[in-house]
């Protein structure tokens, strides 16, 4: 069968890279499995993209806002008419398993449909002026061209947590989706298309990072970027954003921990730690890598789980008993192996896992065995360092200011989660956890999309996405205006005072 060849989307038309350079996508399950050849974009076509997208602005944030939003809100229906097509395509490409890669296109889904109601909110202030017969009010105003940088681990779902709001605002944008899932990318801009979004509005880069990404953050014409991914891409990214001022948002790694207290429900807790752990074979942002207990029912937990975790099945995500699909690519296979070793070598008790998956159909694929590590002190590289696969680190402690201490001895702080039927407890969680999100009798994992997206420390830089209030921050500038209808020069500030 003849490969599919995909293209770029500039200006509202679909072309190759002017070079003619492609790369493959494949299959994580299944590397025998050609997705597609993919354009190699190079500084050129950020270039035209941003051209486009700059040409685009005017009349796009011209478009009154509610107008704008019928689009978002067809794009939402339409994503739900072809969301297991898109999904299937996902797992496919990505490796997740398909109910979760159908709730990736559900985040992107619930995103357009609650975003498009900021077309007729968007709210702005009126507030009492210090003079007579002036008002004075605030409103907001698009940035202008935006980029929109995103990594692999949710390919529908993270683009539209950006591309919606910057559009409802009245940006224009340029989407460098990851390299590893370029199809769910294009599968996503084609139903903006589809809705009849303008040319140059939504614009798609296919290419590296380290070819396109470079020249895309460091594009003068470009006012804001909008990135998700490692931590050490976005500082770098910062810094060379720095030097221009230009408008920022870094949504970047994770090291969450769940933390069971004594008085837990344990069957409630291992099915959530499974869940935070092992879905998306760990590789969420808020997939829980750490795992603290308390004393009394460390030993108790630990069989439950120990025997849950073996009878976990690794496999294709397309086949429905599959419960961790593979890994998303040799190199990530690689790096969690040897993450694995390094535990090991300094002092981890390893309980099961442990090995890179080779048998049978398992050959053709970056399939990694859930692991357990017990016995993990704060100190070891397994509880400091983002391995973003299915490997759970377990430390023992024993109470709840223990707990809390070791889940804030991290560079990160994105999820965190307690168990425990103590009100207390979950309380002094809730304030003392250094974290963007805690949940209570919750895994780390499952964010709701009109609730603030974020972590501190260096998870973050101070943003947060979903919640349309915190987004408007991102993607608008503030405009303050003054009407003075006195008729006579005002002057604030008590200027006109008698100097006492
Ligand atoms: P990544 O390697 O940092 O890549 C993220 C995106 O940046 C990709 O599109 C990548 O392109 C691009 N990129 C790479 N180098 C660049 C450069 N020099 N300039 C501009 N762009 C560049 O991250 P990833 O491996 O895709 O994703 C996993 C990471 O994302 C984990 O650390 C995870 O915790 C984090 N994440 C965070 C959140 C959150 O909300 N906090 C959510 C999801 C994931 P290529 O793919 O072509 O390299």
């Amino acid at each position: 069968m003849a490969e599919e060849i995909f293209l770029n989307y500039i200006g509202g038309k679909w072309m190759p890279a002017r070079k003619g350079r492609t790369f493959e996508n494949l299959n994580p399950a299944d590397v025998r499995d050609l997705i597609g050849l993919f354009p190699r974009s190079s500084e050129e076509e950020v270039n035209d993209a941003v051209q486009a997208a700059k040409e685009a602005f005017p009349s796009w944030s011209s478009v009154p806002a509610p107008e704008r939003a019928e689009i978002l809100l067809n794009v939402g229906q339409r994503l739900k008419e072809k969301k297991w097509e898109i999904a299937r395509e996902l797992t496919r490409e990505m490796g997740k398993i398909l109910k979760e890669a159908g709730g990736d296109v559900q985040e992107a889904i619930d995103t357009a449909l609650y975003i498009s109601g900021e077309g007729r909110r968007m709210l702005g202030v009126v507030t009492p002026s210090e003079l007579q017969n002036k008002w004075a009010m605030a409103f907001r105003r698009p940035v202008g061209v935006c980029a929109i940088i995103t990594p692999w681990n949710f390919p529908t779902a993270l683009p539209m947590w950006k591309i919606a709001p910057a559009l409802i605002c009245g940006n224009t944008a340029v989407f460098k989706p990851s390299s590893f899932t370029p199809k769910s990318a294009a599968m996503l801009v084609r139903v903006f298309e589809e809705c009849g979004l303008p040319p140059g509005v939504l614009n798609l880069i296919h290419g590296l990072g380290s070819e396109v990404g470079d020249a895309l953050v460091q594009h003068p014409d470009v006012r804001l970027i909008s990135f998700t991914g490692s931590t050490e891409t976005g500082r770098r990214i910062n810094l060379q954003a720095a030097q221009q001022l230009k408008k920022i948002s870094l949504e970047m790694g994770g090291k969450n921990a769940i933390i069971v207290l004594d008085d837990a429900d344990l069957d409630l807790a291992v099915e959530g730690i499974l869940w935070g752990a092992f879905g998306t074979t760990g590789q969420r942002c808020t997939a829980t890598s750490r795992l603290i207990v308390q004393q009394k029912i460390y030993e108790a937990l630990m069989a439950k789980l120990l025997d849950r975790t073996k009878k976990l099945v690794v496999g294709n995500g397309l086949n429905p008993d599959v419960d961790v699909g593979p890994v998303i690519n040799q190199e990530q296979l690689n790096k969690i192996h040897h993450y694995v070793e390094i535990g090991i070598k300094e002092g981890a008790r390893l309980l099961t896992g442990g090995k890179i998956l080779t048998e049978g159909d398992y050959q053709y694929g970056f399939f990694y065995a859930p692991t357990l590590f017990e016995e993990v002190q704060p100190n070891m590289t397994i509880f400091q360092e983002e391995i973003f696969g299915p490997v759970l680190s377990i430390s023992r402690v024993s109470s709840v200011e223990q707990a809390i201490e070791y889940a804030n001895q991290s560079r990160y702080g994105l999820s965190s989660s307690i168990y425990t039927r103590d009100i207390r407890n979950a309380f002094l969680s809730m304030e003392k956890i250094e974290a963007g999100i805690t949940y209570i009798n919750a895994p780390t994992i499952g964010s709701e999309v009109h609730l603030p997206f974020g972590g501190v420390k260096e998870t973050g830089n101070g943003h947060r996405e979903g919640a349309a209030w915190t987004l408007l921050e991102i993607f608008t500038e503030w405009k303050t205006i003054y009407v003075d209808y006195s008729q006579k020069l005002q002057k604030a500030q008590k200027i006109e005072e008698d100097r006492g």
